[in-house]
């Protein structure tokens, strides 16, 4: 036996090559880096969690069905009765499911770029070919550009999120569809800020066999539960099922989020007030000087501003954490994505920006 171990030589140089997914330390700032709900919910409905907590057999192994939360999640989200459900914990753990079930050798996960990050990492972790497809400047979908790579590539999946992180827009209906046609493979829409938008593709299902549609709670309010889910044909979820690891949701997860689904009105009252703010802190922002500012039908912000990476850190040391997207994509130079907060986070937000914009012009 060799008396030390060179991980170099026993890893896969593709994930040697990796960097971790960057989560910074956020203790004592305004946070408004994660597209999270920044409200608790009300003490009657944390009351009730509490009970379950004290009452949960956490002895016993989850239902690794989950029979009973999908029936919750099948009405509070209204998915076709002809359409299957499976649950993963938070739609990251969905996408990585899809990406293992697909990679043959050489198959090719494909995306836009600039997207959620999940996507290229997961690709990389499932030993997958990743192609990202550049939008256009606007951040709009080039469907040409599309059309095309999916001709090349045969992409054995193609995932896009509807709304797209980290730009916020909806891509044309349209389009998407014409690539589901076209597309040889199945096609994820990743529909995780659904909540702040007013249109989902759930009812093309029924219409286009390739189309799976991926939802989340993590951006609703219940990020710390990790609870996705997948809806699509069961002759796709049956194949997915397989690769599902049997207790991946927790019996906490399940209890609480049959318990908040009771409430959706509560998530949903949330969700307004956060679209209402998020109009609010798009007019406080789209006048400031030096800055351009993109529309948004999620529950964040992208905008950009010139310096964008002293901005981003002046922000940081005045106790309040956004994202810095400057340099991770060429059309995404100078940008920074803010997630909309609490009305006083967010007043603060556009009022220490504004400050810090006057003091370096
Ligand atoms: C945040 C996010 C997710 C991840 O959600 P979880 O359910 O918390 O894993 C998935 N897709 C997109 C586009 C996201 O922005």
């Amino acid at each position: 036996m060799p008396n030390s171990y060179d991980p170099d030589q026993i890893i896969r140089p593709e994930i040697l090559a990796l960097s971790a997914y960057h989560v910074p330390p956020a203790t004592g700032m305004i946070k408004l880096d994660a597209m999270e709900n920044p409200y608790m919910l009300p003490t009657v409905l944390r009351d009730e969690i509490a009970q379950l907590v004290v009452n949960a057999p956490i002895n016993r192994y989850p239902d690794a069905s989950a029979s009973s939360l999908k029936v919750s999640l099948r009405n509070a989200l209204e998915i076709p009765d002809n359409m299957d459900v499976m649950l993963g914990n938070g739609s990251d753990e969905i996408i990585q499911i899809i990406a293992l079930i697909v990679a043959k050798p050489d198959a090719v996960l494909m995306s836009v770029e600039p997207a959620f990050v999940m996507f290229r990492m997961i690709a990389t972790f499932a030993n997958l070919q990743y192609v990202g497809v550049p939008l256009k400047d606007d951040f709009t979908l080039d469907l040409d550009a599309m059309l095309s790579a999916i001709v090349k590539h045969k992409p054995a999946v193609i995932f896009l999120a509807y709304p797209n992180n980290p730009t916020g827009n909806l891509f044309d209906a349209d389009a998407i569809l014409k690539i589901i046609q076209v597309a040889p493979g199945i096609v994820v829409i990743d529909e995780a800020y659904h909540a702040f938008a007013d249109t989902s593709l759930m009812d093309k299902l029924v219409q286009y066999p390739n189309l799976l549609l991926m939802r989340t709670l993590s951006k609703l309010g219940l990020a710390g539960l990790r609870l996705g889910l997948l809806v699509g044909r069961s002759e796709w979820l049956i194949q997915l099922e397989k690769m599902r690891l049997p207790y991946n949701v927790g019996i906490m997860t399940q209890l609480i989020a049959e318990t908040v689904l009771s409430r959706t009105d509560v998530l949903l009252e949330q969700a307004n007030i956060i679209k209402a703010e998020r109009a609010k802190m798009y007019r406080r922002l789209a006048v400031l000087n030096g800055i351009q500012v993109f529309p948004s039908d999620a529950n964040f912000i992208l905008f950009r501003v010139y310096g964008a990476s002293e901005v981003f850190e002046a922000l940081k040391q005045r106790g309040i954490l956004i994202k810095n997207l400057d340099g991770t994509h060429p059309l995404l130079v100078n940008c920074l994505r803010v997630t909309v907060g609490t009305p006083e986070e967010n007043t603060q937000f556009c009022e220490t920006l504004q400050t810090i914009l006057s003091e370096t012009v």
